[in-house]
């Protein structure tokens, strides 16, 4: 298991604090990661500084290879980096491996063509005598920050788009889940010319506030809190910063009288439940029609009241535990405070697991109301509530009443419904009978708190490069 950094090309020791990585599965210690200290923290900055001309001058054909290879490599690791990913953040080993490596895989190949096909917009005489074109160029060094529910996946999302468009890249993962970098590392120090990736550990007031605050940092790029978010953006005030901002969701799931039933209980089983709920996508808001309501609520209980819940290798295991013992608390607290309101009936789950570990049992929550915590604020963990509505209108203002933007879905037999309904949610997404298929060809990002910042597809490349213009006299 690597702990090292990966600075200017050479794997390095953490000079900084000792932090312990746990597996939550059993609270039980995993590794020992050093954080970098003060001058490591610059010295990758100047490190990715000093490589960005080479590598933005580097033709798209060159850094495509190189991501290439990187997209085999992790392939070809697959069982290790899946191991890795599933110890450190609890989730099922065979989600791990079958879904979210060949994902990552595909991020880096998917960046690596499309680094290939950036199309200049224009090239012409605006005035006789003159020719401009359009550039779009890369911005500098961006410091990259993740989050610990989708460690590698969101370090993917992070490093192809930047890499392809011939940015250099310091990357941070969360002090919790830092592994699977760390071992994408010792693959980036094999492949990418010294200082055009960097990885440094720590947490985010130590390592993660000085890096972003760097002089020689062009631009931000965060996925993490809402909270998280305006930190950057008051550090990057100070610099004038670029940013690139992924924060949190509530994803309203509107289901109307007509829809497939069956196919609604199998899709928030499902993706209501996915990394133990800890995804920003997570259909865990939602809007039943009056008609349906009781069959999906006695439904879904009895089908969540399903979910395998485990360790990590465990046969059939299908929802692991929360990343912390802090975050099993904070969702259990906002579960404690549901059931105190009358109106509120938890029909399966509701409770702390037993044991070691940090489990928590999957969760309904019948009869909420719009104006309750647990419609209005991110969970982040396996509890999804329903509410009752009469009236479509009010189900799209109650799924758009909300300071989050990033997912949501509407589910019906109607598909002139489904389009009208979709062009009204003020969401980065809307799936139609369906949740949280994400693709490397499409945007994902979001609206109001959520952020901006669109991750994969050719928006994403647009994002971490510039536009310039360039004029030639004749
Ligand atoms: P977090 O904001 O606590 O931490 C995210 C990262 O920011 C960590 O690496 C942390 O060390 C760092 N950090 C914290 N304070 C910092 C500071 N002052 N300066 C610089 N870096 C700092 O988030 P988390 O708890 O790791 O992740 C959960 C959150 O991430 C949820 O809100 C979730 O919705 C969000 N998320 C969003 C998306 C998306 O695509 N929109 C995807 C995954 C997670």
């Amino acid at each position: 298991m690597n702990t090292r950094l990966l600075i200017n090309g050479k794997l390095v020791a953490g000079k900084g604090a000792l932090e312990q990585v746990l597996d939550p599965a059993t609270g039980k210690p995993l590794a020992t990661v050093p954080e970098a200290s003060k001058e490591q923290i610059d010295a990758a900055v100047q490190a990715a500084r000093a490589a960005f001309e080479g590598w933005a001058a580097t033709p798209p054909k060159g850094r495509a290879t190189l991501l290439l290879r990187l997209a085999d490599r992790i392939e070809a690791e697959a069982a290790e980096f899946a191991s890795l990913e599933s110890r450190n953040c609890g989730k099922p080993l065979a989600a791990a491996l079958g879904d979210e490596i060949p994902a990552v895989a595909d991020v880096f190949r998917f960046f690596a063509g499309a680094a290939r096909t950036v199309h200049g917009l224009v090239a012409g005489e605006y005035v006789a005598g003159f020719t401009s074109m359009i550039r779009r160029d890369p911005v500098g060094v961006i410091a990259s920050i993740a989050p610990w529910n989708y460690p590698l996946m969101m370090a993917a999302w992070k490093l192809a788009p930047a890499l392809a468009a011939g940015n250099t890249v310091v990357i941070k993962p969360s002090e919790q889940t830092p592994l699977s970098t760390l071992k994408l590392a010792t693959l980036l120090a094999e492949l990418f010319p010294p200082g055009v990736v960097n990885v440094i550990c720590g947490r985010g007031l130590s390592v993660g506030a000085p890096l972003i605050s760097h002089p020689d940092v062009a631009m931000i790029s965060l996925t993490g809190d809402v909270a998280t978010g305006e930190k950057v953006l008051a550090a990057a005030a100070k610099g004038t910063k670029r940013t690139h901002l992924e924060l949190g969701g509530k994803a309203p799931v509107i289901v109307f009288d007509d829809a497939d039933i069956e196919s609604v209980v199998n899709g928030v089983r499902t993706f209501g439940y996915y990394n133990a709920g800890q995804d920003c996508t997570a259909a865990c808001r939602i809007y039943a029609g009056a008609k349906v309501y009781d069959r999906l609520v006695a439904d879904l209980a009895a089908a969540v009241g399903t979910i395998k819940v485990g360790t990590q290798q465990q046969e059939g295991v299908e929802m692991g535990p929360l990343i912390s013992a802090e975050q099993r608390d904070r969702v259990a607290g906002f579960v404690g405070r549901a059931t105190e309101k009358k109106h509120i009936e938890v029909v399966t789950g509701g409770k702390v697991r037993a044991g070691k570990g940090f489990f928590f049992e999957p969760t309904v929550i019948a009869g909420a109301r719009q104006s309750d915590e647990i419609v209005r604020r991110e969970v982040f963990g396996p509890v999804v509530s329903v509410t009752r509505f009469k009236d479509a209108d009010d189900a799209v203002a109650w799924a758009n009443d909300s300071d989050y933007g990033l997912a949501s879905s509407v589910w019906t037999h109607d598909v002139g419904r489904a389009m009208q309904v979709a062009a009204r949610l003020r969401y980065g997404c809307t799936w139609i009978n369906t949740h949280f298929v994400l693709v490397s060809e499409m945007p994902h990002g979001g609206l109001k708190r959520s952020g901006y910042g669109k991750d994969l597809s050719m928006y994403a490349l647009e994002d971490y490069s510039v536009v310039r213009h360039v004029m030639v006299k004749h």
